[in-house]
């Protein structure tokens, strides 16, 4: 089985020199779903995996735009189409400077997996530039992305590709994006989700991501007889994600010791209330600010500079900021100091070794794709309010978001239960490949 995977590995990697990040990703694929390939004789020898590893699609193009000095500044944009067996391409947009094509592709691949265990009709895509809206005025961002918008409009659409959010690109960014959509059109529709919900976004968009992972938490704790209450967390992060991670981690009555940014972390030993997240929402959404400003207001608590906070004392992580945050050192600290839960808010923020030090060790660890996938969940909601024209309560929205990243979990469970131990990692490839692979065979070899 090694020789196999080991084959199949370096001929992806032969066609994808330089692209780490991407090669991470395919690695966790093959490892958990070729072993299942060649025990099922509808998969075997359609090369399938070697299929899927192959975007339909790759874009890139230039952006020029002009900041406030009258300077011309030029970014690259991208998009990557990278599977449509099962619906339009779907996926973020994300503006920061480390932005590349292996981060792109590694995001995409994971992506593809993510829509399918959500089970909504939405195939893999994701975008972005290594543009920083940080430091940048609302007027150069909107420049920006209307630069961006006139190339990407012409590739995109409401039954073809439908980007969304992601690091960098949340509702300003967004509107911006789908007002220049418009224009270029003259259409009103559904062409990015994360829309203001006056003007077609769905209620519930702006908290899926962050209140789905710590439903999907809540799963794994109700399937071992356990429960969010009174458990210490330790989250990273302190965008979209870990705020609305935040809110659900109080609302159900857990303690939330810290939050961070690129800068270092915050620890509040008191835990962070729904008062002091109010405080870092306008901090971190209205000022744009760095996180170290808490510590002013509220004094009590620390700010640990260029840290990352995996050596607090906690129950349950949660990794909201980036890929790779979480390295084997920081897995290591976690396990010591008694981590039982590892549950991925951010796309790939641990490690391949941190990974399998916490598989090694039967920690529940939830990946990404399957205990992030609410974002995505919601925005496939948002496209089908869309198309009936129609908006849903608050509260229709959260339960039927509850209700899939439960499905989420018992999908992991089918495909990752193995025998006293459930792998997640394992649960949510397979899951994910079986969906998509059984429609690529439909369809045919194209
Ligand atoms: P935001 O831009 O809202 O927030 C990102 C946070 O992560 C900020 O606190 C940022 O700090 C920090 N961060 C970003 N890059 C780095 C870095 N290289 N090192 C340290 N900290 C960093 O993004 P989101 O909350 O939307 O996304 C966070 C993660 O969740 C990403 O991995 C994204 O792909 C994933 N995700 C997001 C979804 C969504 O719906 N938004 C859906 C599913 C997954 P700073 O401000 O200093 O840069």
């Amino acid at each position: 089985m090694e020789k196999i995977i080991k084959q199949f590995l370096s001929e992806v990697n032969k066609k994808n020199q330089n692209e780490p990040e991407f090669m991470q990703a395919v690695t966790e694929v093959a490892e958990t779903v070729i072993p299942y390939i060649v025990t099922k004789d509808i998969y075997y020898g359609q090369n399938i995996l070697l299929r899927m590893v192959e975007p339909e699609r790759v874009i890139s193009f230039r952006v020029a735009w002009i900041d406030d000095n009258e300077e011309i500044q030029v970014n690259r944009g991208y998009r990557i189409e990278m599977n449509s067996a099962i619906g339009p391409y779907k996926g973020g947009l994300r503006f920061h400077p480390s932005v590349n094509m292996s981060i792109l592709k590694f995001l995409a691949f994971e992506q593809v997996f993510k829509n399918a265990l959500t089970t909504l009709p939405m195939g893999g895509g994701k975008g972005g530039s290594d543009f920083d809206p940080k430091g940048k005025s609302d007027t150069e961002v909107m420049r920006f992305c209307q630069s961006f918008m006139t190339e990407l409009f012409r590739h995109i659409g409401p039954n073809k590709d439908i980007p969304a959010g992601d690091i960098g690109v949340g509702g300003r960014e967004i509107g911006y994006l789908f007002g220049q959509y418009k224009r270029l059109k003259n259409e009103f529709s559904g062409v990015l989700t994360g829309k203001g919900v006056s003007w077609g976004g769905s209620l519930i968009r702006p908290e899926a991501t962050g209140y789905g992972v710590v439903y999907f938490i809540d799963e794994i704790l109700k399937n071992n007889s356990d429960g969010l209450k009174n458990k210490l967390v330790v989250i990273s992060g302190s965008g979209n994600v870990a705020q609305y991670a935040t809110e659900k981690c109080i609302d159900m009555g857990a303690k939330v010791l810290t939050l961070s940014d690129s800068s270092g972390y915050i620890y509040d030993k008191d835990g962070i209330d729904k008062e002091k997240l109010e405080y870092i929402m306008e901090l971190k959404n209205i000022k744009r600010d760095r996180i170290s400003e808490y510590i002013k207001k509220y004094p009590k608590a620390e700010f640990h500079s260029n840290k990352k906070p995996w050596s607090v004392k906690c129950d349950i992580a949660i990794p909201c900021a980036t890929e790779n945050e979480l390295d084997l050192n920081a897995a290591k600290e976690l396990l010591k100091n008694g981590c039982k839960t590892v549950g991925e808010g951010a796309n790939m923020p641990c490690k391949s070794d941190a990974v399998n030090l916490f598989l090694k060790n039967k920690i529940q660890y939830a990946p990404g794709k399957a205990s992030n996938a609410g974002g995505v969940a919601v925005s496939g909601l948002e496209m089908a309010q869309n198309s009936l024209k129609y908006t849903w309560s608050r509260e229709v929205v959260d339960g039927k978001l509850k209700e899939i990243m439960s499905d989420i979990h018992s999908s992991c469970l089918q495909y990752g239960n193995d025998k006293d131990y459930v792998n997640y990692v394992k649960g949510a490839n397979i899951a994910g490949f079986v969906k998509v692979a059984d429609a690529m065979l439909a369809q045919g070899v194209v």
